[in-house]
Protein backbone atom coordinates (compact mmCIF):
# COMPACT_ATOMS: atom_id res chain seq x y z
CA UNK A 1 0.00 0.00 0.00
CA UNK A 2 1.59 3.53 -0.77
CA UNK A 3 1.65 5.67 2.34
CA UNK A 4 0.57 9.56 1.98
CA UNK A 5 3.18 12.28 2.73
CA UNK A 6 1.85 15.55 3.34
CA UNK A 7 2.91 18.53 2.60
CA UNK A 8 5.26 19.93 4.76
CA UNK A 9 2.59 23.16 5.00
CA UNK A 10 0.71 20.74 6.90
CA UNK A 11 3.49 19.04 8.97
CA UNK A 12 4.00 22.15 10.32
CA UNK A 13 0.68 22.80 11.87
CA UNK A 14 -1.61 21.15 14.26
CA UNK A 15 -5.37 21.26 14.14
CA UNK A 16 -7.28 23.46 16.03
CA UNK A 17 -7.18 22.60 19.65
CA UNK A 18 -10.04 24.73 21.03
CA UNK A 19 -12.59 22.67 17.58
CA UNK A 20 -10.60 19.18 19.23
CA UNK A 21 -11.27 20.04 22.79
CA UNK A 22 -15.05 20.54 21.57
CA UNK A 23 -15.39 17.65 19.57
CA UNK A 24 -13.65 15.52 22.72
CA UNK A 25 -16.66 17.06 25.07
CA UNK A 26 -19.10 16.37 22.59
CA UNK A 27 -17.98 12.36 21.96
CA UNK A 28 -17.57 11.87 26.22
CA UNK A 29 -21.34 13.75 26.37
CA UNK A 30 -22.70 11.19 23.55
CA UNK A 31 -20.81 8.30 25.81
CA UNK A 32 -22.92 9.48 28.50
CA UNK A 33 -20.80 11.45 30.48
CA UNK A 34 -22.45 14.04 32.82
CA UNK A 35 -20.70 16.77 31.50
CA UNK A 36 -20.95 20.79 30.78
CA UNK A 37 -19.41 22.19 28.08
CA UNK A 38 -17.40 25.63 28.28
CA UNK A 39 -15.57 24.43 25.29
CA UNK A 40 -17.68 26.05 22.90
CA UNK A 41 -16.74 28.80 20.44
CA UNK A 42 -20.25 29.95 19.09
CA UNK A 43 -23.00 31.31 20.58
CA UNK A 44 -25.87 29.21 21.65
CA UNK A 45 -28.44 31.31 20.27
CA UNK A 46 -30.67 30.27 16.95
CA UNK A 47 -30.00 32.80 14.10
CA UNK A 48 -32.92 34.96 14.19
CA UNK A 49 -36.18 33.68 12.45
CA UNK A 50 -35.88 36.97 10.04
CA UNK A 51 -32.45 36.44 9.07
CA UNK A 52 -33.38 32.26 8.25
CA UNK A 53 -36.26 33.48 6.41
CA UNK A 54 -34.47 35.34 3.95
CA UNK A 55 -32.06 32.46 3.22
CA UNK A 56 -34.73 30.21 2.82
CA UNK A 57 -36.29 32.80 0.33
CA UNK A 58 -33.27 33.14 -1.65
CA UNK A 59 -33.33 28.98 -1.89
CA UNK A 60 -37.00 29.33 -3.17
CA UNK A 61 -36.15 32.21 -5.71
CA UNK A 62 -33.29 30.65 -7.13
CA UNK A 63 -30.55 32.64 -5.95
CA UNK A 64 -28.67 29.55 -5.62
CA UNK A 65 -25.99 30.45 -8.45
CA UNK A 66 -22.45 31.72 -8.15
CA UNK A 67 -22.03 34.88 -6.94
CA UNK A 68 -19.29 37.63 -7.71
CA UNK A 69 -15.92 36.88 -6.34
CA UNK A 70 -16.17 40.05 -3.83
CA UNK A 71 -19.72 39.17 -2.91
CA UNK A 72 -23.25 39.83 -3.94
CA UNK A 73 -24.31 43.28 -4.55
CA UNK A 74 -26.24 43.15 -1.39
CA UNK A 75 -23.64 42.06 1.17
CA UNK A 76 -21.19 44.26 -0.21
CA UNK A 77 -23.86 47.24 0.52
CA UNK A 78 -24.34 45.75 4.10
CA UNK A 79 -20.18 45.82 4.45
CA UNK A 80 -19.96 49.29 3.33
CA UNK A 81 -22.86 51.00 4.94
CA UNK A 82 -21.00 49.20 8.36
CA UNK A 83 -17.77 50.21 8.08
CA UNK A 84 -18.86 53.77 7.51
CA UNK A 85 -21.32 53.81 10.60
CA UNK A 86 -18.55 52.02 13.09
CA UNK A 87 -15.20 53.19 11.48
CA UNK A 88 -16.30 56.60 9.46
CA UNK A 89 -14.16 54.53 6.77
CA UNK A 90 -15.97 54.62 2.92
CA UNK A 91 -14.64 51.54 0.89
CA UNK A 92 -14.67 50.96 -2.21
CA UNK A 93 -15.77 47.40 -4.12
CA UNK A 94 -12.33 46.79 -4.95
CA UNK A 95 -11.89 47.15 -1.07
CA UNK A 96 -14.12 44.24 0.17
CA UNK A 97 -13.32 40.74 0.12
CA UNK A 98 -15.76 37.78 1.50
CA UNK A 99 -15.49 34.19 2.41
CA UNK A 100 -16.44 31.27 4.16
CA UNK A 101 -15.87 32.77 8.00
CA UNK A 102 -13.60 35.58 9.09
CA UNK A 103 -11.43 32.26 9.66
CA UNK A 104 -11.20 32.21 5.46
CA UNK A 105 -10.84 35.94 5.16
CA UNK A 106 -7.86 35.65 7.39
CA UNK A 107 -6.15 32.64 6.30
CA UNK A 108 -5.98 34.21 2.54
CA UNK A 109 -5.50 37.83 4.21
CA UNK A 110 -2.46 35.57 4.79
CA UNK A 111 -1.64 33.28 1.95
CA UNK A 112 -1.67 36.80 -0.28
CA UNK A 113 1.38 38.44 1.40
CA UNK A 114 3.54 35.81 3.71
CA UNK A 115 6.19 34.12 2.54
CA UNK A 116 9.71 33.42 2.81
CA UNK A 117 9.31 33.61 6.61
CA UNK A 118 7.87 36.66 6.64
CA UNK A 119 6.86 37.66 10.54
CA UNK A 120 3.62 38.28 11.92
CA UNK A 121 3.47 39.37 15.22
CA UNK A 122 0.86 37.98 17.38
CA UNK A 123 0.11 39.20 20.94
CA UNK A 124 -0.67 36.11 23.23
CA UNK A 125 -2.84 34.94 24.73
CA UNK A 126 -4.30 34.95 20.77
CA UNK A 127 -6.84 33.06 18.72
CA UNK A 128 -5.57 29.60 18.34
CA UNK A 129 -5.52 29.86 14.66
CA UNK A 130 -3.61 32.36 14.20
CA UNK A 131 -0.20 31.17 14.20
CA UNK A 132 -0.93 28.21 12.42
CA UNK A 133 -2.39 30.22 10.21
CA UNK A 134 1.04 32.04 9.35
CA UNK A 135 3.14 28.64 9.31
CA UNK A 136 0.91 27.67 7.31
CA UNK A 137 1.57 30.07 4.62
CA UNK A 138 5.05 29.82 5.17
CA UNK A 139 5.33 32.76 7.75
CA UNK A 140 6.99 33.21 11.20
CA UNK A 141 4.90 33.82 14.25
CA UNK A 142 6.36 35.92 16.55
CA UNK A 143 5.05 36.12 19.46
CA UNK A 144 4.40 38.80 22.16
CA UNK A 145 3.45 37.31 25.45
CA UNK A 146 0.99 39.97 27.16
CA UNK A 147 0.84 38.99 30.70
CA UNK A 148 -2.69 39.42 32.62
CA UNK A 149 -0.67 42.71 34.61
CA UNK A 150 -0.86 44.73 31.25
CA UNK A 151 -4.48 43.76 30.93
CA UNK A 152 -3.77 40.88 28.28
CA UNK A 153 -2.92 43.81 26.40
CA UNK A 154 0.15 44.55 23.50
CA UNK A 155 2.14 47.69 24.91
CA UNK A 156 3.66 50.31 22.66
CA UNK A 157 7.24 48.70 23.93
CA UNK A 158 6.61 45.20 23.42
CA UNK A 159 5.20 46.14 19.74
CA UNK A 160 8.88 48.19 19.05
CA UNK A 161 10.91 45.65 20.55
CA UNK A 162 9.39 42.90 18.39
CA UNK A 163 9.66 44.80 15.08
CA UNK A 164 12.34 43.62 12.75
CA UNK A 165 12.60 44.38 8.74
CA UNK A 166 10.62 40.83 8.16
CA UNK A 167 7.84 42.14 9.80
CA UNK A 168 5.32 41.62 8.00
CA UNK A 169 1.54 41.96 9.99
CA UNK A 170 0.84 42.65 13.85
CA UNK A 171 -2.90 40.94 14.31
CA UNK A 172 -4.91 42.65 17.18
CA UNK A 173 -7.91 41.09 18.20
CA UNK A 174 -10.45 42.82 20.47
CA UNK A 175 -12.61 41.86 22.13
CA UNK A 176 -10.17 39.15 22.40
CA UNK A 177 -10.71 35.52 22.21
CA UNK A 178 -9.89 34.24 24.79
CA UNK A 179 -9.32 37.50 27.37
CA UNK A 180 -12.59 39.34 26.13
CA UNK A 181 -9.73 42.26 26.59
CA UNK A 182 -10.10 45.58 24.27
CA UNK A 183 -7.78 48.40 23.78
CA UNK A 184 -8.36 51.88 24.48
CA UNK A 185 -8.41 54.87 22.46
CA UNK A 186 -5.16 55.72 24.12
CA UNK A 187 -3.75 52.80 24.14
CA UNK A 188 -4.12 52.47 20.07
CA UNK A 189 -3.01 55.52 19.57
CA UNK A 190 0.20 54.69 21.43
CA UNK A 191 0.40 51.28 19.43
CA UNK A 192 -0.08 53.91 15.76
CA UNK A 193 2.78 55.87 17.03
CA UNK A 194 5.03 52.83 16.97
CA UNK A 195 3.58 51.75 13.93
CA UNK A 196 4.19 55.23 12.46
CA UNK A 197 7.88 54.29 12.73
CA UNK A 198 7.62 51.23 10.78
CA UNK A 199 5.92 52.13 7.69
CA UNK A 200 6.28 48.53 6.22
CA UNK A 201 4.35 46.71 9.27
CA UNK A 202 0.90 46.34 7.95
CA UNK A 203 -2.34 45.69 10.78
CA UNK A 204 -4.87 43.08 10.44
CA UNK A 205 -7.77 44.11 12.88
CA UNK A 206 -9.99 40.99 13.89
CA UNK A 207 -13.00 42.73 15.02
CA UNK A 208 -15.35 39.75 14.97
CA UNK A 209 -16.68 39.96 18.50
CA UNK A 210 -17.07 43.64 18.09
CA UNK A 211 -20.55 43.66 18.79
CA UNK A 212 -20.51 41.55 21.94
CA UNK A 213 -19.53 44.96 24.01
CA UNK A 214 -20.46 45.21 27.91
CA UNK A 215 -18.85 48.67 28.04
CA UNK A 216 -20.23 52.04 27.47
CA UNK A 217 -20.16 53.00 23.39
CA UNK A 218 -18.43 51.12 21.02
CA UNK A 219 -15.44 49.07 21.52
CA UNK A 220 -12.50 51.37 20.09
CA UNK A 221 -11.00 50.20 16.90
CA UNK A 222 -7.67 51.10 15.22
CA UNK A 223 -9.28 52.37 11.86
CA UNK A 224 -11.30 55.15 13.84
CA UNK A 225 -8.36 55.83 15.92
CA UNK A 226 -5.44 55.92 13.26
CA UNK A 227 -6.89 56.44 10.06
CA UNK A 228 -3.90 57.34 8.54
CA UNK A 229 -2.85 53.74 8.50
CA UNK A 230 -5.92 52.85 6.68
CA UNK A 231 -3.53 51.97 3.32
CA UNK A 232 -2.08 49.41 5.67
CA UNK A 233 -4.85 48.14 7.78
CA UNK A 234 -6.90 45.25 7.01
CA UNK A 235 -9.83 44.73 8.76
CA UNK A 236 -12.04 41.78 9.97
CA UNK A 237 -15.49 41.13 10.76
CA UNK A 238 -18.00 38.68 10.42
CA UNK A 239 -21.61 37.29 10.87
CA UNK A 240 -21.48 34.38 13.02
CA UNK A 241 -21.01 35.87 16.34
CA UNK A 242 -23.26 38.72 16.55
CA UNK A 243 -26.05 37.23 14.64
CA UNK A 244 -25.39 33.56 15.88
CA UNK A 245 -24.32 32.53 12.11
CA UNK A 246 -21.34 30.29 12.80
CA UNK A 247 -22.68 27.61 10.22
CA UNK A 248 -23.44 29.92 7.69
CA UNK A 249 -20.17 30.17 7.23
CA UNK A 250 -20.11 34.32 6.23
CA UNK A 251 -16.80 36.76 6.84
CA UNK A 252 -15.82 39.62 5.11
CA UNK A 253 -12.27 42.11 5.02
CA UNK A 254 -11.85 45.40 3.90
CA UNK A 255 -8.64 47.26 3.75
CA UNK A 256 -6.05 48.44 0.79
CA UNK A 257 -6.89 47.64 -3.02
CA UNK A 258 -3.95 46.13 -4.07
CA UNK A 259 -4.48 43.60 -0.89
CA UNK A 260 -7.71 42.69 -1.38
CA UNK A 261 -7.20 42.43 -5.10
CA UNK A 262 -4.24 39.99 -4.23
CA UNK A 263 -7.01 38.13 -1.89
CA UNK A 264 -9.80 38.02 -4.27
CA UNK A 265 -7.66 36.52 -7.00
CA UNK A 266 -6.99 33.81 -4.76
CA UNK A 267 -10.53 33.07 -3.77
CA UNK A 268 -11.61 32.80 -6.92
CA UNK A 269 -9.08 29.89 -7.70
CA UNK A 270 -10.12 28.60 -4.32
CA UNK A 271 -13.69 28.59 -3.62
CA UNK A 272 -15.12 31.48 -5.89
CA UNK A 273 -17.01 32.24 -3.51
CA UNK A 274 -19.21 31.53 -0.26
CA UNK A 275 -22.61 30.56 -0.83
CA UNK A 276 -25.17 32.53 -2.47
CA UNK A 277 -28.11 31.97 -0.14
CA UNK A 278 -25.73 32.50 2.95
CA UNK A 279 -24.44 35.77 1.51
CA UNK A 280 -28.18 36.79 1.42
CA UNK A 281 -29.03 36.11 4.71
CA UNK A 282 -25.69 37.80 6.14
CA UNK A 283 -26.89 40.79 3.90
CA UNK A 284 -30.04 40.86 5.72
CA UNK A 285 -28.88 40.23 8.89
CA UNK A 286 -26.39 43.45 9.08
CA UNK A 287 -28.95 45.73 7.43
CA UNK A 288 -31.65 44.31 8.93
CA UNK A 289 -33.73 44.97 12.66
CA UNK A 290 -30.38 45.05 14.56
CA UNK A 291 -32.22 43.96 18.40
CA UNK A 292 -30.79 40.34 18.42
CA UNK A 293 -27.57 41.91 19.40
CA UNK A 294 -28.95 44.41 22.35
CA UNK A 295 -31.10 41.17 23.53
CA UNK A 296 -28.41 38.62 23.03
CA UNK A 297 -25.43 41.20 24.54
CA UNK A 298 -27.59 41.62 27.65
CA UNK A 299 -27.40 37.96 28.29
CA UNK A 300 -23.99 37.34 28.00
CA UNK A 301 -23.30 40.06 30.35
CA UNK A 302 -25.17 38.31 33.15
CA UNK A 303 -23.34 34.96 32.38
CA UNK A 304 -20.49 37.38 32.49
CA UNK A 305 -21.61 38.70 35.73
CA UNK A 306 -22.26 35.24 37.24
CA UNK A 307 -19.10 33.67 36.28
CA UNK A 308 -16.92 36.02 37.56
CA UNK A 309 -18.02 36.40 40.48
CA UNK A 310 -18.23 32.43 41.10
CA UNK A 311 -14.82 32.31 40.12
CA UNK A 312 -13.57 34.75 41.94
CA UNK A 313 -14.72 33.49 45.03
CA UNK A 314 -12.87 30.18 44.51
CA UNK A 315 -9.42 30.20 46.91
CA UNK A 316 -6.79 29.20 44.28
CA UNK A 317 -8.46 30.83 41.10
CA UNK A 318 -9.00 34.35 39.95
CA UNK A 319 -10.60 36.29 36.91
CA UNK A 320 -10.33 39.44 35.35
CA UNK A 321 -13.75 40.69 33.21
CA UNK A 322 -14.05 40.52 30.13
CA UNK A 323 -15.05 44.10 28.35
CA UNK A 324 -16.55 41.95 25.75
CA UNK A 325 -16.91 38.22 23.70
CA UNK A 326 -18.23 35.15 25.61
CA UNK A 327 -14.74 33.86 27.07
CA UNK A 328 -13.72 34.25 30.59
CA UNK A 329 -9.52 33.74 31.15
CA UNK A 330 -9.49 32.81 35.04
CA UNK A 331 -5.89 32.24 36.19
CA UNK A 332 -5.02 29.43 37.42
CA UNK A 333 -1.72 29.66 39.35
CA UNK A 334 -2.98 29.22 42.78
CA UNK A 335 -3.67 25.34 41.86
CA UNK A 336 -0.62 24.32 40.06
CA UNK A 337 1.54 22.35 42.36
CA UNK A 338 -1.34 21.11 44.21
CA UNK A 339 -2.58 17.24 44.52
CA UNK A 340 -5.77 15.33 43.33
CA UNK A 341 -7.86 13.39 45.44
CA UNK A 342 -6.76 10.47 43.02
CA UNK A 343 -2.89 11.38 44.29
CA UNK A 344 -1.85 13.09 40.56
CA UNK A 345 -0.02 16.18 40.97
CA UNK A 346 -1.25 19.33 38.83
CA UNK A 347 1.81 21.01 37.25
CA UNK A 348 0.37 23.08 34.81
CA UNK A 349 -2.95 24.17 33.01
CA UNK A 350 -3.09 21.03 30.69
CA UNK A 351 -3.27 18.95 33.88
CA UNK A 352 -5.99 21.01 35.80
CA UNK A 353 -8.39 21.16 32.86
CA UNK A 354 -8.07 17.42 32.35
CA UNK A 355 -8.50 17.04 35.80
CA UNK A 356 -11.83 19.18 36.01
CA UNK A 357 -12.85 17.47 32.59
CA UNK A 358 -13.01 14.10 35.37
CA UNK A 359 -15.31 16.64 37.74
CA UNK A 360 -17.57 17.18 34.83
CA UNK A 361 -16.30 20.46 33.07
CA UNK A 362 -14.69 20.70 29.85
CA UNK A 363 -12.49 24.01 29.35
CA UNK A 364 -9.31 24.98 27.13
CA UNK A 365 -5.84 24.83 29.10
CA UNK A 366 -4.31 28.50 28.42
CA UNK A 367 -1.02 26.41 26.67
CA UNK A 368 -3.08 26.75 24.28
CA UNK A 369 -3.72 30.31 23.68
CA UNK A 370 0.28 30.94 24.61
CA UNK A 371 -0.44 32.05 28.11
CA UNK A 372 -0.13 29.87 30.70
CA UNK A 373 -1.32 29.21 33.17
CA UNK A 374 -4.93 30.04 32.44
CA UNK A 375 -8.00 28.02 31.15
CA UNK A 376 -10.56 29.27 29.31
CA UNK A 377 -14.22 29.04 29.48
CA UNK A 378 -16.89 29.70 27.33
CA UNK A 379 -20.41 31.49 28.29
CA UNK A 380 -22.21 30.87 25.27
CA UNK A 381 -24.22 28.45 26.79
CA UNK A 382 -27.54 28.83 29.05
CA UNK A 383 -27.03 30.65 32.16
CA UNK A 384 -27.69 27.59 34.20
CA UNK A 385 -24.84 25.68 32.94
CA UNK A 386 -22.83 28.23 33.41
CA UNK A 387 -24.03 28.10 36.97
CA UNK A 388 -23.91 24.43 37.28
CA UNK A 389 -19.83 25.06 35.52
CA UNK A 390 -18.94 27.37 38.01
CA UNK A 391 -20.53 25.34 41.19
CA UNK A 392 -18.67 22.00 39.64
CA UNK A 393 -14.74 23.95 39.34
CA UNK A 394 -15.28 25.06 43.16
CA UNK A 395 -15.73 21.22 43.94
CA UNK A 396 -13.03 20.68 42.16
CA UNK A 397 -10.69 23.04 43.68
CA UNK A 398 -12.00 22.97 47.24
CA UNK A 399 -10.76 18.54 46.50
CA UNK A 400 -7.07 19.48 46.24
CA UNK A 401 -4.81 19.39 48.24
N1 LIG B 1 -11.50 35.32 14.86
C1 LIG B 1 -11.67 34.94 16.14
C2 LIG B 1 -10.93 35.67 17.20
C3 LIG B 1 -12.53 33.88 16.46
O1 LIG B 1 -12.69 33.51 17.73
C4 LIG B 1 -13.20 33.20 15.41
C5 LIG B 1 -14.13 32.04 15.66
N2 LIG B 1 -13.76 31.18 16.66
C6 LIG B 1 -12.98 33.64 14.10
C7 LIG B 1 -12.13 34.70 13.85
C8 LIG B 1 -13.62 32.98 12.89
O2 LIG B 1 -14.98 33.12 12.83
P1 LIG B 1 -15.78 32.68 11.53
O3 LIG B 1 -14.86 31.97 10.62
O4 LIG B 1 -16.90 31.82 12.01
O5 LIG B 1 -16.28 33.96 10.92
Amino acid sequence: MTSFTPAARVARIKPSPSVAAAARAKELRAAGADLVDMTVGEPDFDTPDAVKEVGIAAIRDGDTKYTPVNGTPALRKAIRARMLDRAGVSYGDDQISVGGGAKQVIFLALMASVDDEAEVIIPAPYWVSYPDMVLANEGLPVIVECPESAGFKLTPEALESAITTKTRWLILNAPSNPTGAAYSEAELAALAAVLDRHPHVWILTDEIYDEIWFEAGRVPSIVKVAPHLADRTFVVNGVSKSYAMTGWRIGYGVGPAPLVGAINKLQSQMSSCPASMSQAAAAAAMAGDQSFIAETVAVYKQRRDIAVAAINKIDGLSCATPSGAFYLYPNCAGVIGKTTPEGTRIENDLDFVLYLLDRGVAAIHGAAYGLSPHFRISTATSTDLVEEACRRIAAAVAALH
